[in-house]
């Protein structure tokens, strides 16, 4: 039996209705190489979606590795209660002179970040004797993870649904999408409007609300739906008024993403400052994708709330792994990462301003596609809405990729991709002509599908 049949039989794949792979088995990789995945048949396929959002420099980049490998020789793993280590702490001061928050506390995935924020923002207002405060306010389509609280701020119906029942309601307010706006409302408008519902939500509400979270400048999971800075500078300004946390959700926008270190950094007060939300949280990129690790940054004012004698009115969360000393080193790699200059004198986000600039002069032939809705770019990532109504679009997308040599997802009818920041000219090339190729191929197969007319430009075919 092969791996794709093993797996199939004895591994239980996430977010994923096993039933598909008896159609489509998983692919097996056995090897990577910088943004290329190498399957068991010697293929190569580019990771056009990271991972998962997670992978920032490529796979097996030597920074990380050696760092890992450094530590492995020092201190595995330890407890962090009642114990500590030179990496959790080292990264700790790291994250709060690039944030203006502190006091990180750590767990291993987004959805234990987003879950310990929740908890943090209730306790800390119940510590503050204020316990009717423990409500919280999401994101039409925002996304926040898989736990059951998690699930309890996340809006998307189809992970949502099936475990409704277990989950503590929480108000759904209108994302700043502007694809969202009501017919003949200007995408201002619609900022407008959004701004104007978390307001009187907020007059009314604020007595019992402990925290907004949201996904700052760009709702992953909604399929890439980008907001204007502007709404961030208003939730910081009502949350203010009413004193209720502002938590934002940098699980995937952080490390860059969007052209900043961090997103909400794009969002400027009128003091002329970068907003600071009361919450960071942060995963996925933190590690360059290498090793499972998250983080949850705070403001003295929360972390003062539970300064106490009293043991009850400590935060007593804890994960096992909390802290890990090896991922802890593959953070402070990548943080090393971003602070390095090359020989040109550009830093990471640099020398993404000028790939993004590349890459959006070779998406010009699918931005003009006849079957492109609307499409839209920030930092490294691009997305585009296809007009279909094919249901299987998205699987059958994703299949015809993987046969192009190429690793991408489509979110229902949005076709996006969120590359590591390591791509060549010519990798850049190879997934412009891709994104393209396959977009003819899978809208020409369509279930009553009009003929396909659109050419890529320059005549590339898919191989
Ligand atoms: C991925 C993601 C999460 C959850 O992180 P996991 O590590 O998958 O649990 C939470 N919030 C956002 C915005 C995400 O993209």
């Amino acid at each position: 039996m092969n791996w794709a049949e093993r797996s199939r039989q004895a591994v239980w794949h996430p977010c994923t209705q096993m039933k598909g792979h008896e159609l489509a088995p998983p692919r097996a990789i056995v090897a990577a190489d910088g943004p290329w995945l190498i399957d068991d048949q010697g293929h190569r396929i580019l990771d056009a979606v990271s991972s998962w959002w997670v992978n920032l420099f490529g796979h097996n980049f030597a920074p990380i590795r050696e760092a890992i490998t450094d530590q492995l020789q020092r201190v595995d793993h330890i407890m962090l209660a009642g114990l500590t280590h030179p990496p959790v702490v080292e990264l700790s001061e790291r994250l709060a002179a690039l944030t203006g928050l502190g006091h990180a506390f750590y767990a291993s995935d987004g959805a234990s970040a987003t879950e310990i924020a929740l908890k943090m923002s209730a306790h800390s207002w119940r510590n503050l004797g204020r316990p009717g405060k423990h409500r919280f306010i999401g994101l039409q389509g925002g996304y926040h993870g898989e736990t059951v609280g998690a699930l309890s701020v996340t809006d998307i119906p189809l992970f949502r649904e099936s475990y409704a029942p277990l989950l503590r309601l929480s108000a759904t307010l209108p994302s700043p999408d502007p694809r969202q706006a009501a017919p003949g409302v200007s995408a201002e408008q619609h900022l407008q409007h959004c701004i104007d519902a978390l307001a009187a939500w907020l007059a009314q509400h604020h007595a019992e609300t402990a925290a907004i979270i949201l996904e700052p400048l760009v709702q992953g999971a909604a399929g890439m739906a980008m907001h204007d800075p502007a709404y961030l500078v208003a939730v910081r300004r009502l949350c203010d008024q009413y004193q209720v946390h502002w938590i934002a959700d940098e699980i995937a926008v952080g490390f860059g993403r969007t052209g900043t270190l961090f997103a909400h950094q794009q969002a400027v007060g009128d003091d002329g400052q970068p907003v600071r939300p009361d919450f960071i949280c942060l995963s996925k990129g933190l590690t360059g994708g290498v090793l499972p690790l998250s983080a949850v940054l705070t403001t003295d004012a929360v972390y003062q709330a539970f300064w106490d004698d009293r043991v009850a009115h400590g935060f007593l969360h804890s994960h096992s792994y909390t802290g890990n000393p090896l991922a802890c080193r593959a953070a402070l790699a990548v943080l090393d990462t971003f602070a390095a200059r090359d020989a040109q004198g550009r830093d990471v986000l640099a020398r993404n301003r000028e790939a993004a600039e590349r890459f959006n002069a070779l998406v010009q032939p699918l931005n003009r596609h006849p079957r492109v809705r609307a499409h839209r770019h920030l930092g490294m990532i691009w997305a585009w809405d296809i007009d279909t109504q094919d249901p299987g679009f998205a699987a059958r997308y994703h299949r015809a990729a993987l046969q192009a040599g190429l690793l991408l997802r489509p979110i229902g009818h949005t076709l996006y991709v969120m590359p590591p920041y390591v791509l060549t000219e010519a990798d850049q090339r190879h997934l412009a002509d891709g994104l393209l190729a396959v977009l003819n191929l899978v809208l020409g197969d369509e279930p009553g599908a009009p003929p396909q007319t659109a050419q890529p430009a320059d005549g590339l075919r898919m191989a």
